[in-house]
């Protein structure tokens, strides 16, 4: 079987994690499996070299970020690759630039376009474990990009649809996916099989388990995934496009707490002011979420708006550059508030939902700021202080133990 792995930061966090991969994946070579395997940076190695770069340069160019986080999972593979040696398996580690794993040129944010797997497939027929960075890819300008937090799991799908392996494995700290992100709520269950459309909707309201885009991909190619635990043998989830057991009203809970909160104040109360608003932020690629418009008065009026933290630097300059032109007064950027969202298919046809996730916060004594619904979720804006005591409550409101 060719079988892409992908091992997160914990799971080659030191030394004897490394080791411990390396023999899991020997065992695998040794049973004749072609493997191609995809490693995150150390521990918490991204952070850190997020944390040196701000001491020399907090607003450093995008470019250059990517040139320094790009080298957290170079290390990861070439000591995997040493690990292997050492273990008598042949192993070689290759980065983005080695592989051409093609992205577009958005530093921070790319997106693959087109991964060659000429050298890849000339190493496998050497007999060798394929060790590859992931998070990375390289642009037209042959600059090195990054695909944003947590963009391993996409490197390690987009390869298995690239390579069309026979299934992809995403080895993490948890020993699958749950109702809810296990470490806050403890009575979350954890699931055999989700669905694509399920887990996408999770991630992408912040369910950080896997990388939204990589659930796309597995979508779009149709890739069998499996997501477990490198550090336990028991079974993990897997993601497909039904699952047999029947749908749950509600599928799971996530929480988001890097969302931030944008409030502009005394907006002229006509048509065309908000289109202006939120033309300038989507020409710049700035993703809104939850918007609400307060009621005008005195011709003027207010719009808060949710927004990803890492965008909140550019949303502060442009607002602050565009005051005039908008015509509103002032804006403040709030950072203290998470986001808190049910997800489900089934919710659409299911009234009182919405009354329940209320009654689940008001139990606990949590304030509601904002709110926004749609078919599939159910989503509140609360203080992020208070952000695990409600994930916990809206969950168990939904989803009792076995
Ligand atoms: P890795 O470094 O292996 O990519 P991550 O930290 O990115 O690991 O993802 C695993 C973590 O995701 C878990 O430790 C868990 O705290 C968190 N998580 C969030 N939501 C869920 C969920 N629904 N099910 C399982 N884990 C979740
Ligand atoms: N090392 C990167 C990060 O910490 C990518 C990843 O772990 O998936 O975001
Ligand atoms: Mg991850």
């Amino acid at each position: 079987m060719l079988i892409v792995r992908k091992y997160g930061g914990t799971s080659v966090g030191d030394a004897d994690r490394i080791r411990h991969v390396a023999r899991k994946l020997a065992a695998a070579w040794r049973e004749g499996n072609e493997l191609v395997v995809v490693l995150s940076a150390m521990g918490k190695t991204t952070d850190e070299l997020i944390a040196k770069a701000k001491e020399i340069a907090p607003d450093a160019s995008k470019r250059e970020m990517d040139m320094l986080l790009a080298t957290g999972e170079q290390i990861s593979v070439a000591l995997c690759a040493m690990a292997l040696g050492e273990l008598g398996v042949p192993a070689i580690s290759l980065n983005a630039f080695q592989v051409r794993m093609h992205t577009t040129s958005a530093y921070g944010n790319a997106r693959f376009k087109k991964i060659d797997t000429e050298r890849i497939r000339h190493e496998l027929e050497a007999k060798k474990v394929v060790l590859v960075t992931g998070f990375q890819g390289v642009n037209k300008y042959d600059d090195v990009t990054t695909l944003g937090r947590g963009g391993s799991d996409t490197t390690a799908v987009a390869l298995a649809a690239a390579l069309q392996a026979d299934l992809c494995e995403i080895y993490t700290d948890v020993d699958g996916i749950y109702t809810a992100d296990p470490r806050i709520v403890p009575t979350a269950r954890k699931l055999d099989e989700i669905t694509y459309d399920e887990m996408l909707n999770l991630a992408t309201l912040g369910a950080g388990v896997l990388h939204n885009r990589s659930v796309e991909l597995a979508k779009k190619y149709g890739i069998p995934l499996v997501l477990r635990s490198s550090l336990s043998d028991a079974e993990g989830t897997v993601l497909k496009e039904e699952v047999k057991v029947e749908r749950m009203l509600v599928s799971g809970v996530a929480l988001d707490k890097t969302v931030d909160r944008v409030s502009v104040a005394g907006i002229p109360d006509r048509p065309g002011s908000a289109f202006r608003l939120f033309d300038l932020l989507a020409r710049n690629r700035i993703n809104i979420d939850v918007i609400v418009q307060s009621a005008g008065h005195d011709g003027k009026q207010e719009i808060s708006f949710t927004i990803a933290e890492a965008d909140a630097q550019t949303v502060e300059k442009l607002l602050s550059e565009n005051r005039k032109k908008l015509g509103f007064d002032s804006f403040v950027i709030d950072r203290d508030i998470a986001k808190v969202s049910i997800v489900g298919a089934g919710m659409i046809s299911h009234p009182g939902i919405a009354s329940k996730v209320f009654e689940a916060l008001f139990n606990v004594g949590v304030n509601i700021e904002m709110i926004t619904t749609s078919e599939i979720r159910i989503s509140v804006i609360i203080a992020k202080d208070q952000a695990d005591r409600a994930c916990r409550a809206v969950h168990d409101m939904f989803i009792t133990e076995d």
